[in-house]
């Protein structure tokens, strides 16, 4: 197989890492075993290296991709606050076809990097969540839409129309959505077996009682959040997506190291468009770089599981976290030295090391 790409060095995947080569084939795995022992007799290609299952962005708002400056120095209140925040002034002034166009860059952009799915929180109602299942259409990154209702208090019908296009519904936060409306979503989600999600202390503490009734299936930030708080969550079983760079850029920083001590099930988002390219290979740098910058370390393989097994369990898909050959995984090839693996993907991986065998597998079957 002229197309075929033989990695050797490490693979690294939900069971943790491990030496070994890995045959791929058309984005997919077919052989993997000890280096030397593999089956082909000198014609394929070979590299040193790191294979990894493909990570997932644990949260984005894409539709903030319409942005194309400098984002004001105001404060983050101002910046997202619904319905007249900074970013809802901007989407409320971008006609549809140039939201979709701008989703669609951004897309386009994360299947470049080699990233299979995004959680997204897409505003806008029922006419935002069918414009972003329209824009990933055939980019081979799967959108995951938690959607947004517009109408207040909320409407069973307005978010019967919603979960029927999106995968669950994000909602703002406690302080901005009453117990009654998050009553209703969380109870629609749930019914129709979607998931319910919202932001939890990002900019101040938020009580935990609030956030975790209705219970949530994913927080997003918790950056403000006490041990106590997130020990409650950790109990709770619920996912916490965070997202350094997003929180650094209004002077916060999520202490993942607490996070990973206290057992956190981490996922790691880019969040806003509009503030940064949704990267995944930068958050996870940034991530851990600054946990150093502080003396505030966090393993490697810990924000490598953010990034790459947990978003799978998630989803009820955690076999797609497995290098195993046969199953649904899309291994990604990194040319990168394979001895210390977690760390190499962590703080070096980019698309620009990133090697293809042959075409990728179109993932139409997979983004709606
Ligand atoms: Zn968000």
């Amino acid at each position: 197989m002229a197309r075929d790409l033989i990695v050797e060095g490490s693979l690294l995947d939900a069971d943790g890492a491990r030496p070994g080569y890995a045959r791929l084939r058309a984005g997919r795995l077919v052989e993997t075993g000890s280096i030397g022992t593999d089956s082909a007799r000198g014609r394929v290609r070979r590299v040193r290296g790191i294979v990894v299952p493909s990570p997932v962005n644990g949260h984005t708002h894409l539709g903030d991709a319409v942005a194309t400056r400098e984002p004001p120095h105001v404060p983050l209140s101002e910046m997202v606050r619904p319905p007249d925040g900074y970013k809802f002034r901007l989407l409320r002034d971008t006609p549809p076809r140039a939201k979709r166009a701008a989703m669609r860059r951004a897309l386009e952009m994360m299947a470049r990097q080699g990233v299979a799915a995004t959680i997204d929180f897409r505003e806008e109602g029922v006419p935002g969540a069918r414009l972003l299942r329209s824009a990933g259409r055939g980019t081979g990154v799967r959108t995951v839409i938690l959607g947004r209702p517009i109408r207040r208090p909320v409407n069973p019908a307005e978010i019967a129309r919603l979960l029927a296009v999106a995968d669950g519904i994000g909602l703002s936060s406690v302080g901005e959505e009453s117990e009654r409306s998050r009553e209703i979503v969380a109870r629609a989600c749930h019914h129709r077996g979607k998931r319910f999600a919202l932001h939890a202390s990002e900019s101040t503490r938020e009580p935990v009682d609030a956030y975790l009734d209705p219970r949530p299936d994913l927080l997003v930030h918790l950056a403000k959040a006490t041990s106590d708080d997130l020990l409650r969550v950790v109990d709770a079983g619920v996912a916490v997506a965070v997202c350094p760079r997003s929180n650094a850029l209004f002077g916060r920083r999520p202490d993942l190291a607490r996070f990973e001590r206290l057992g956190v099930r981490m996922l790691l988002g880019t969040d806003n468009a509009m503030f940064h390219s949704p990267s995944i290979w930068r958050e996870l740098e940034f991530a851990y770089v600054t946990g150093r910058l502080v003396r505030r370390p966090v393993r490697p393989e810990f924000l490598f599981r953010a990034a790459f097994v947990h978003p799978y369990e998630w989803l009820g898909e955690p076999e797609r976290a497995r290098l195993e050959v046969g199953g649904p995984v899309r291994p990604l090839a990194f040319r990168l030295p394979p001895d210390d693996p977690a760390y190499q993907i962590v703080a070096r991986a980019t698309e620009h090391v990133m090697v293809r065998a042959g075409p990728s597998p179109t993932a139409s079957g997979e983004s709606a």
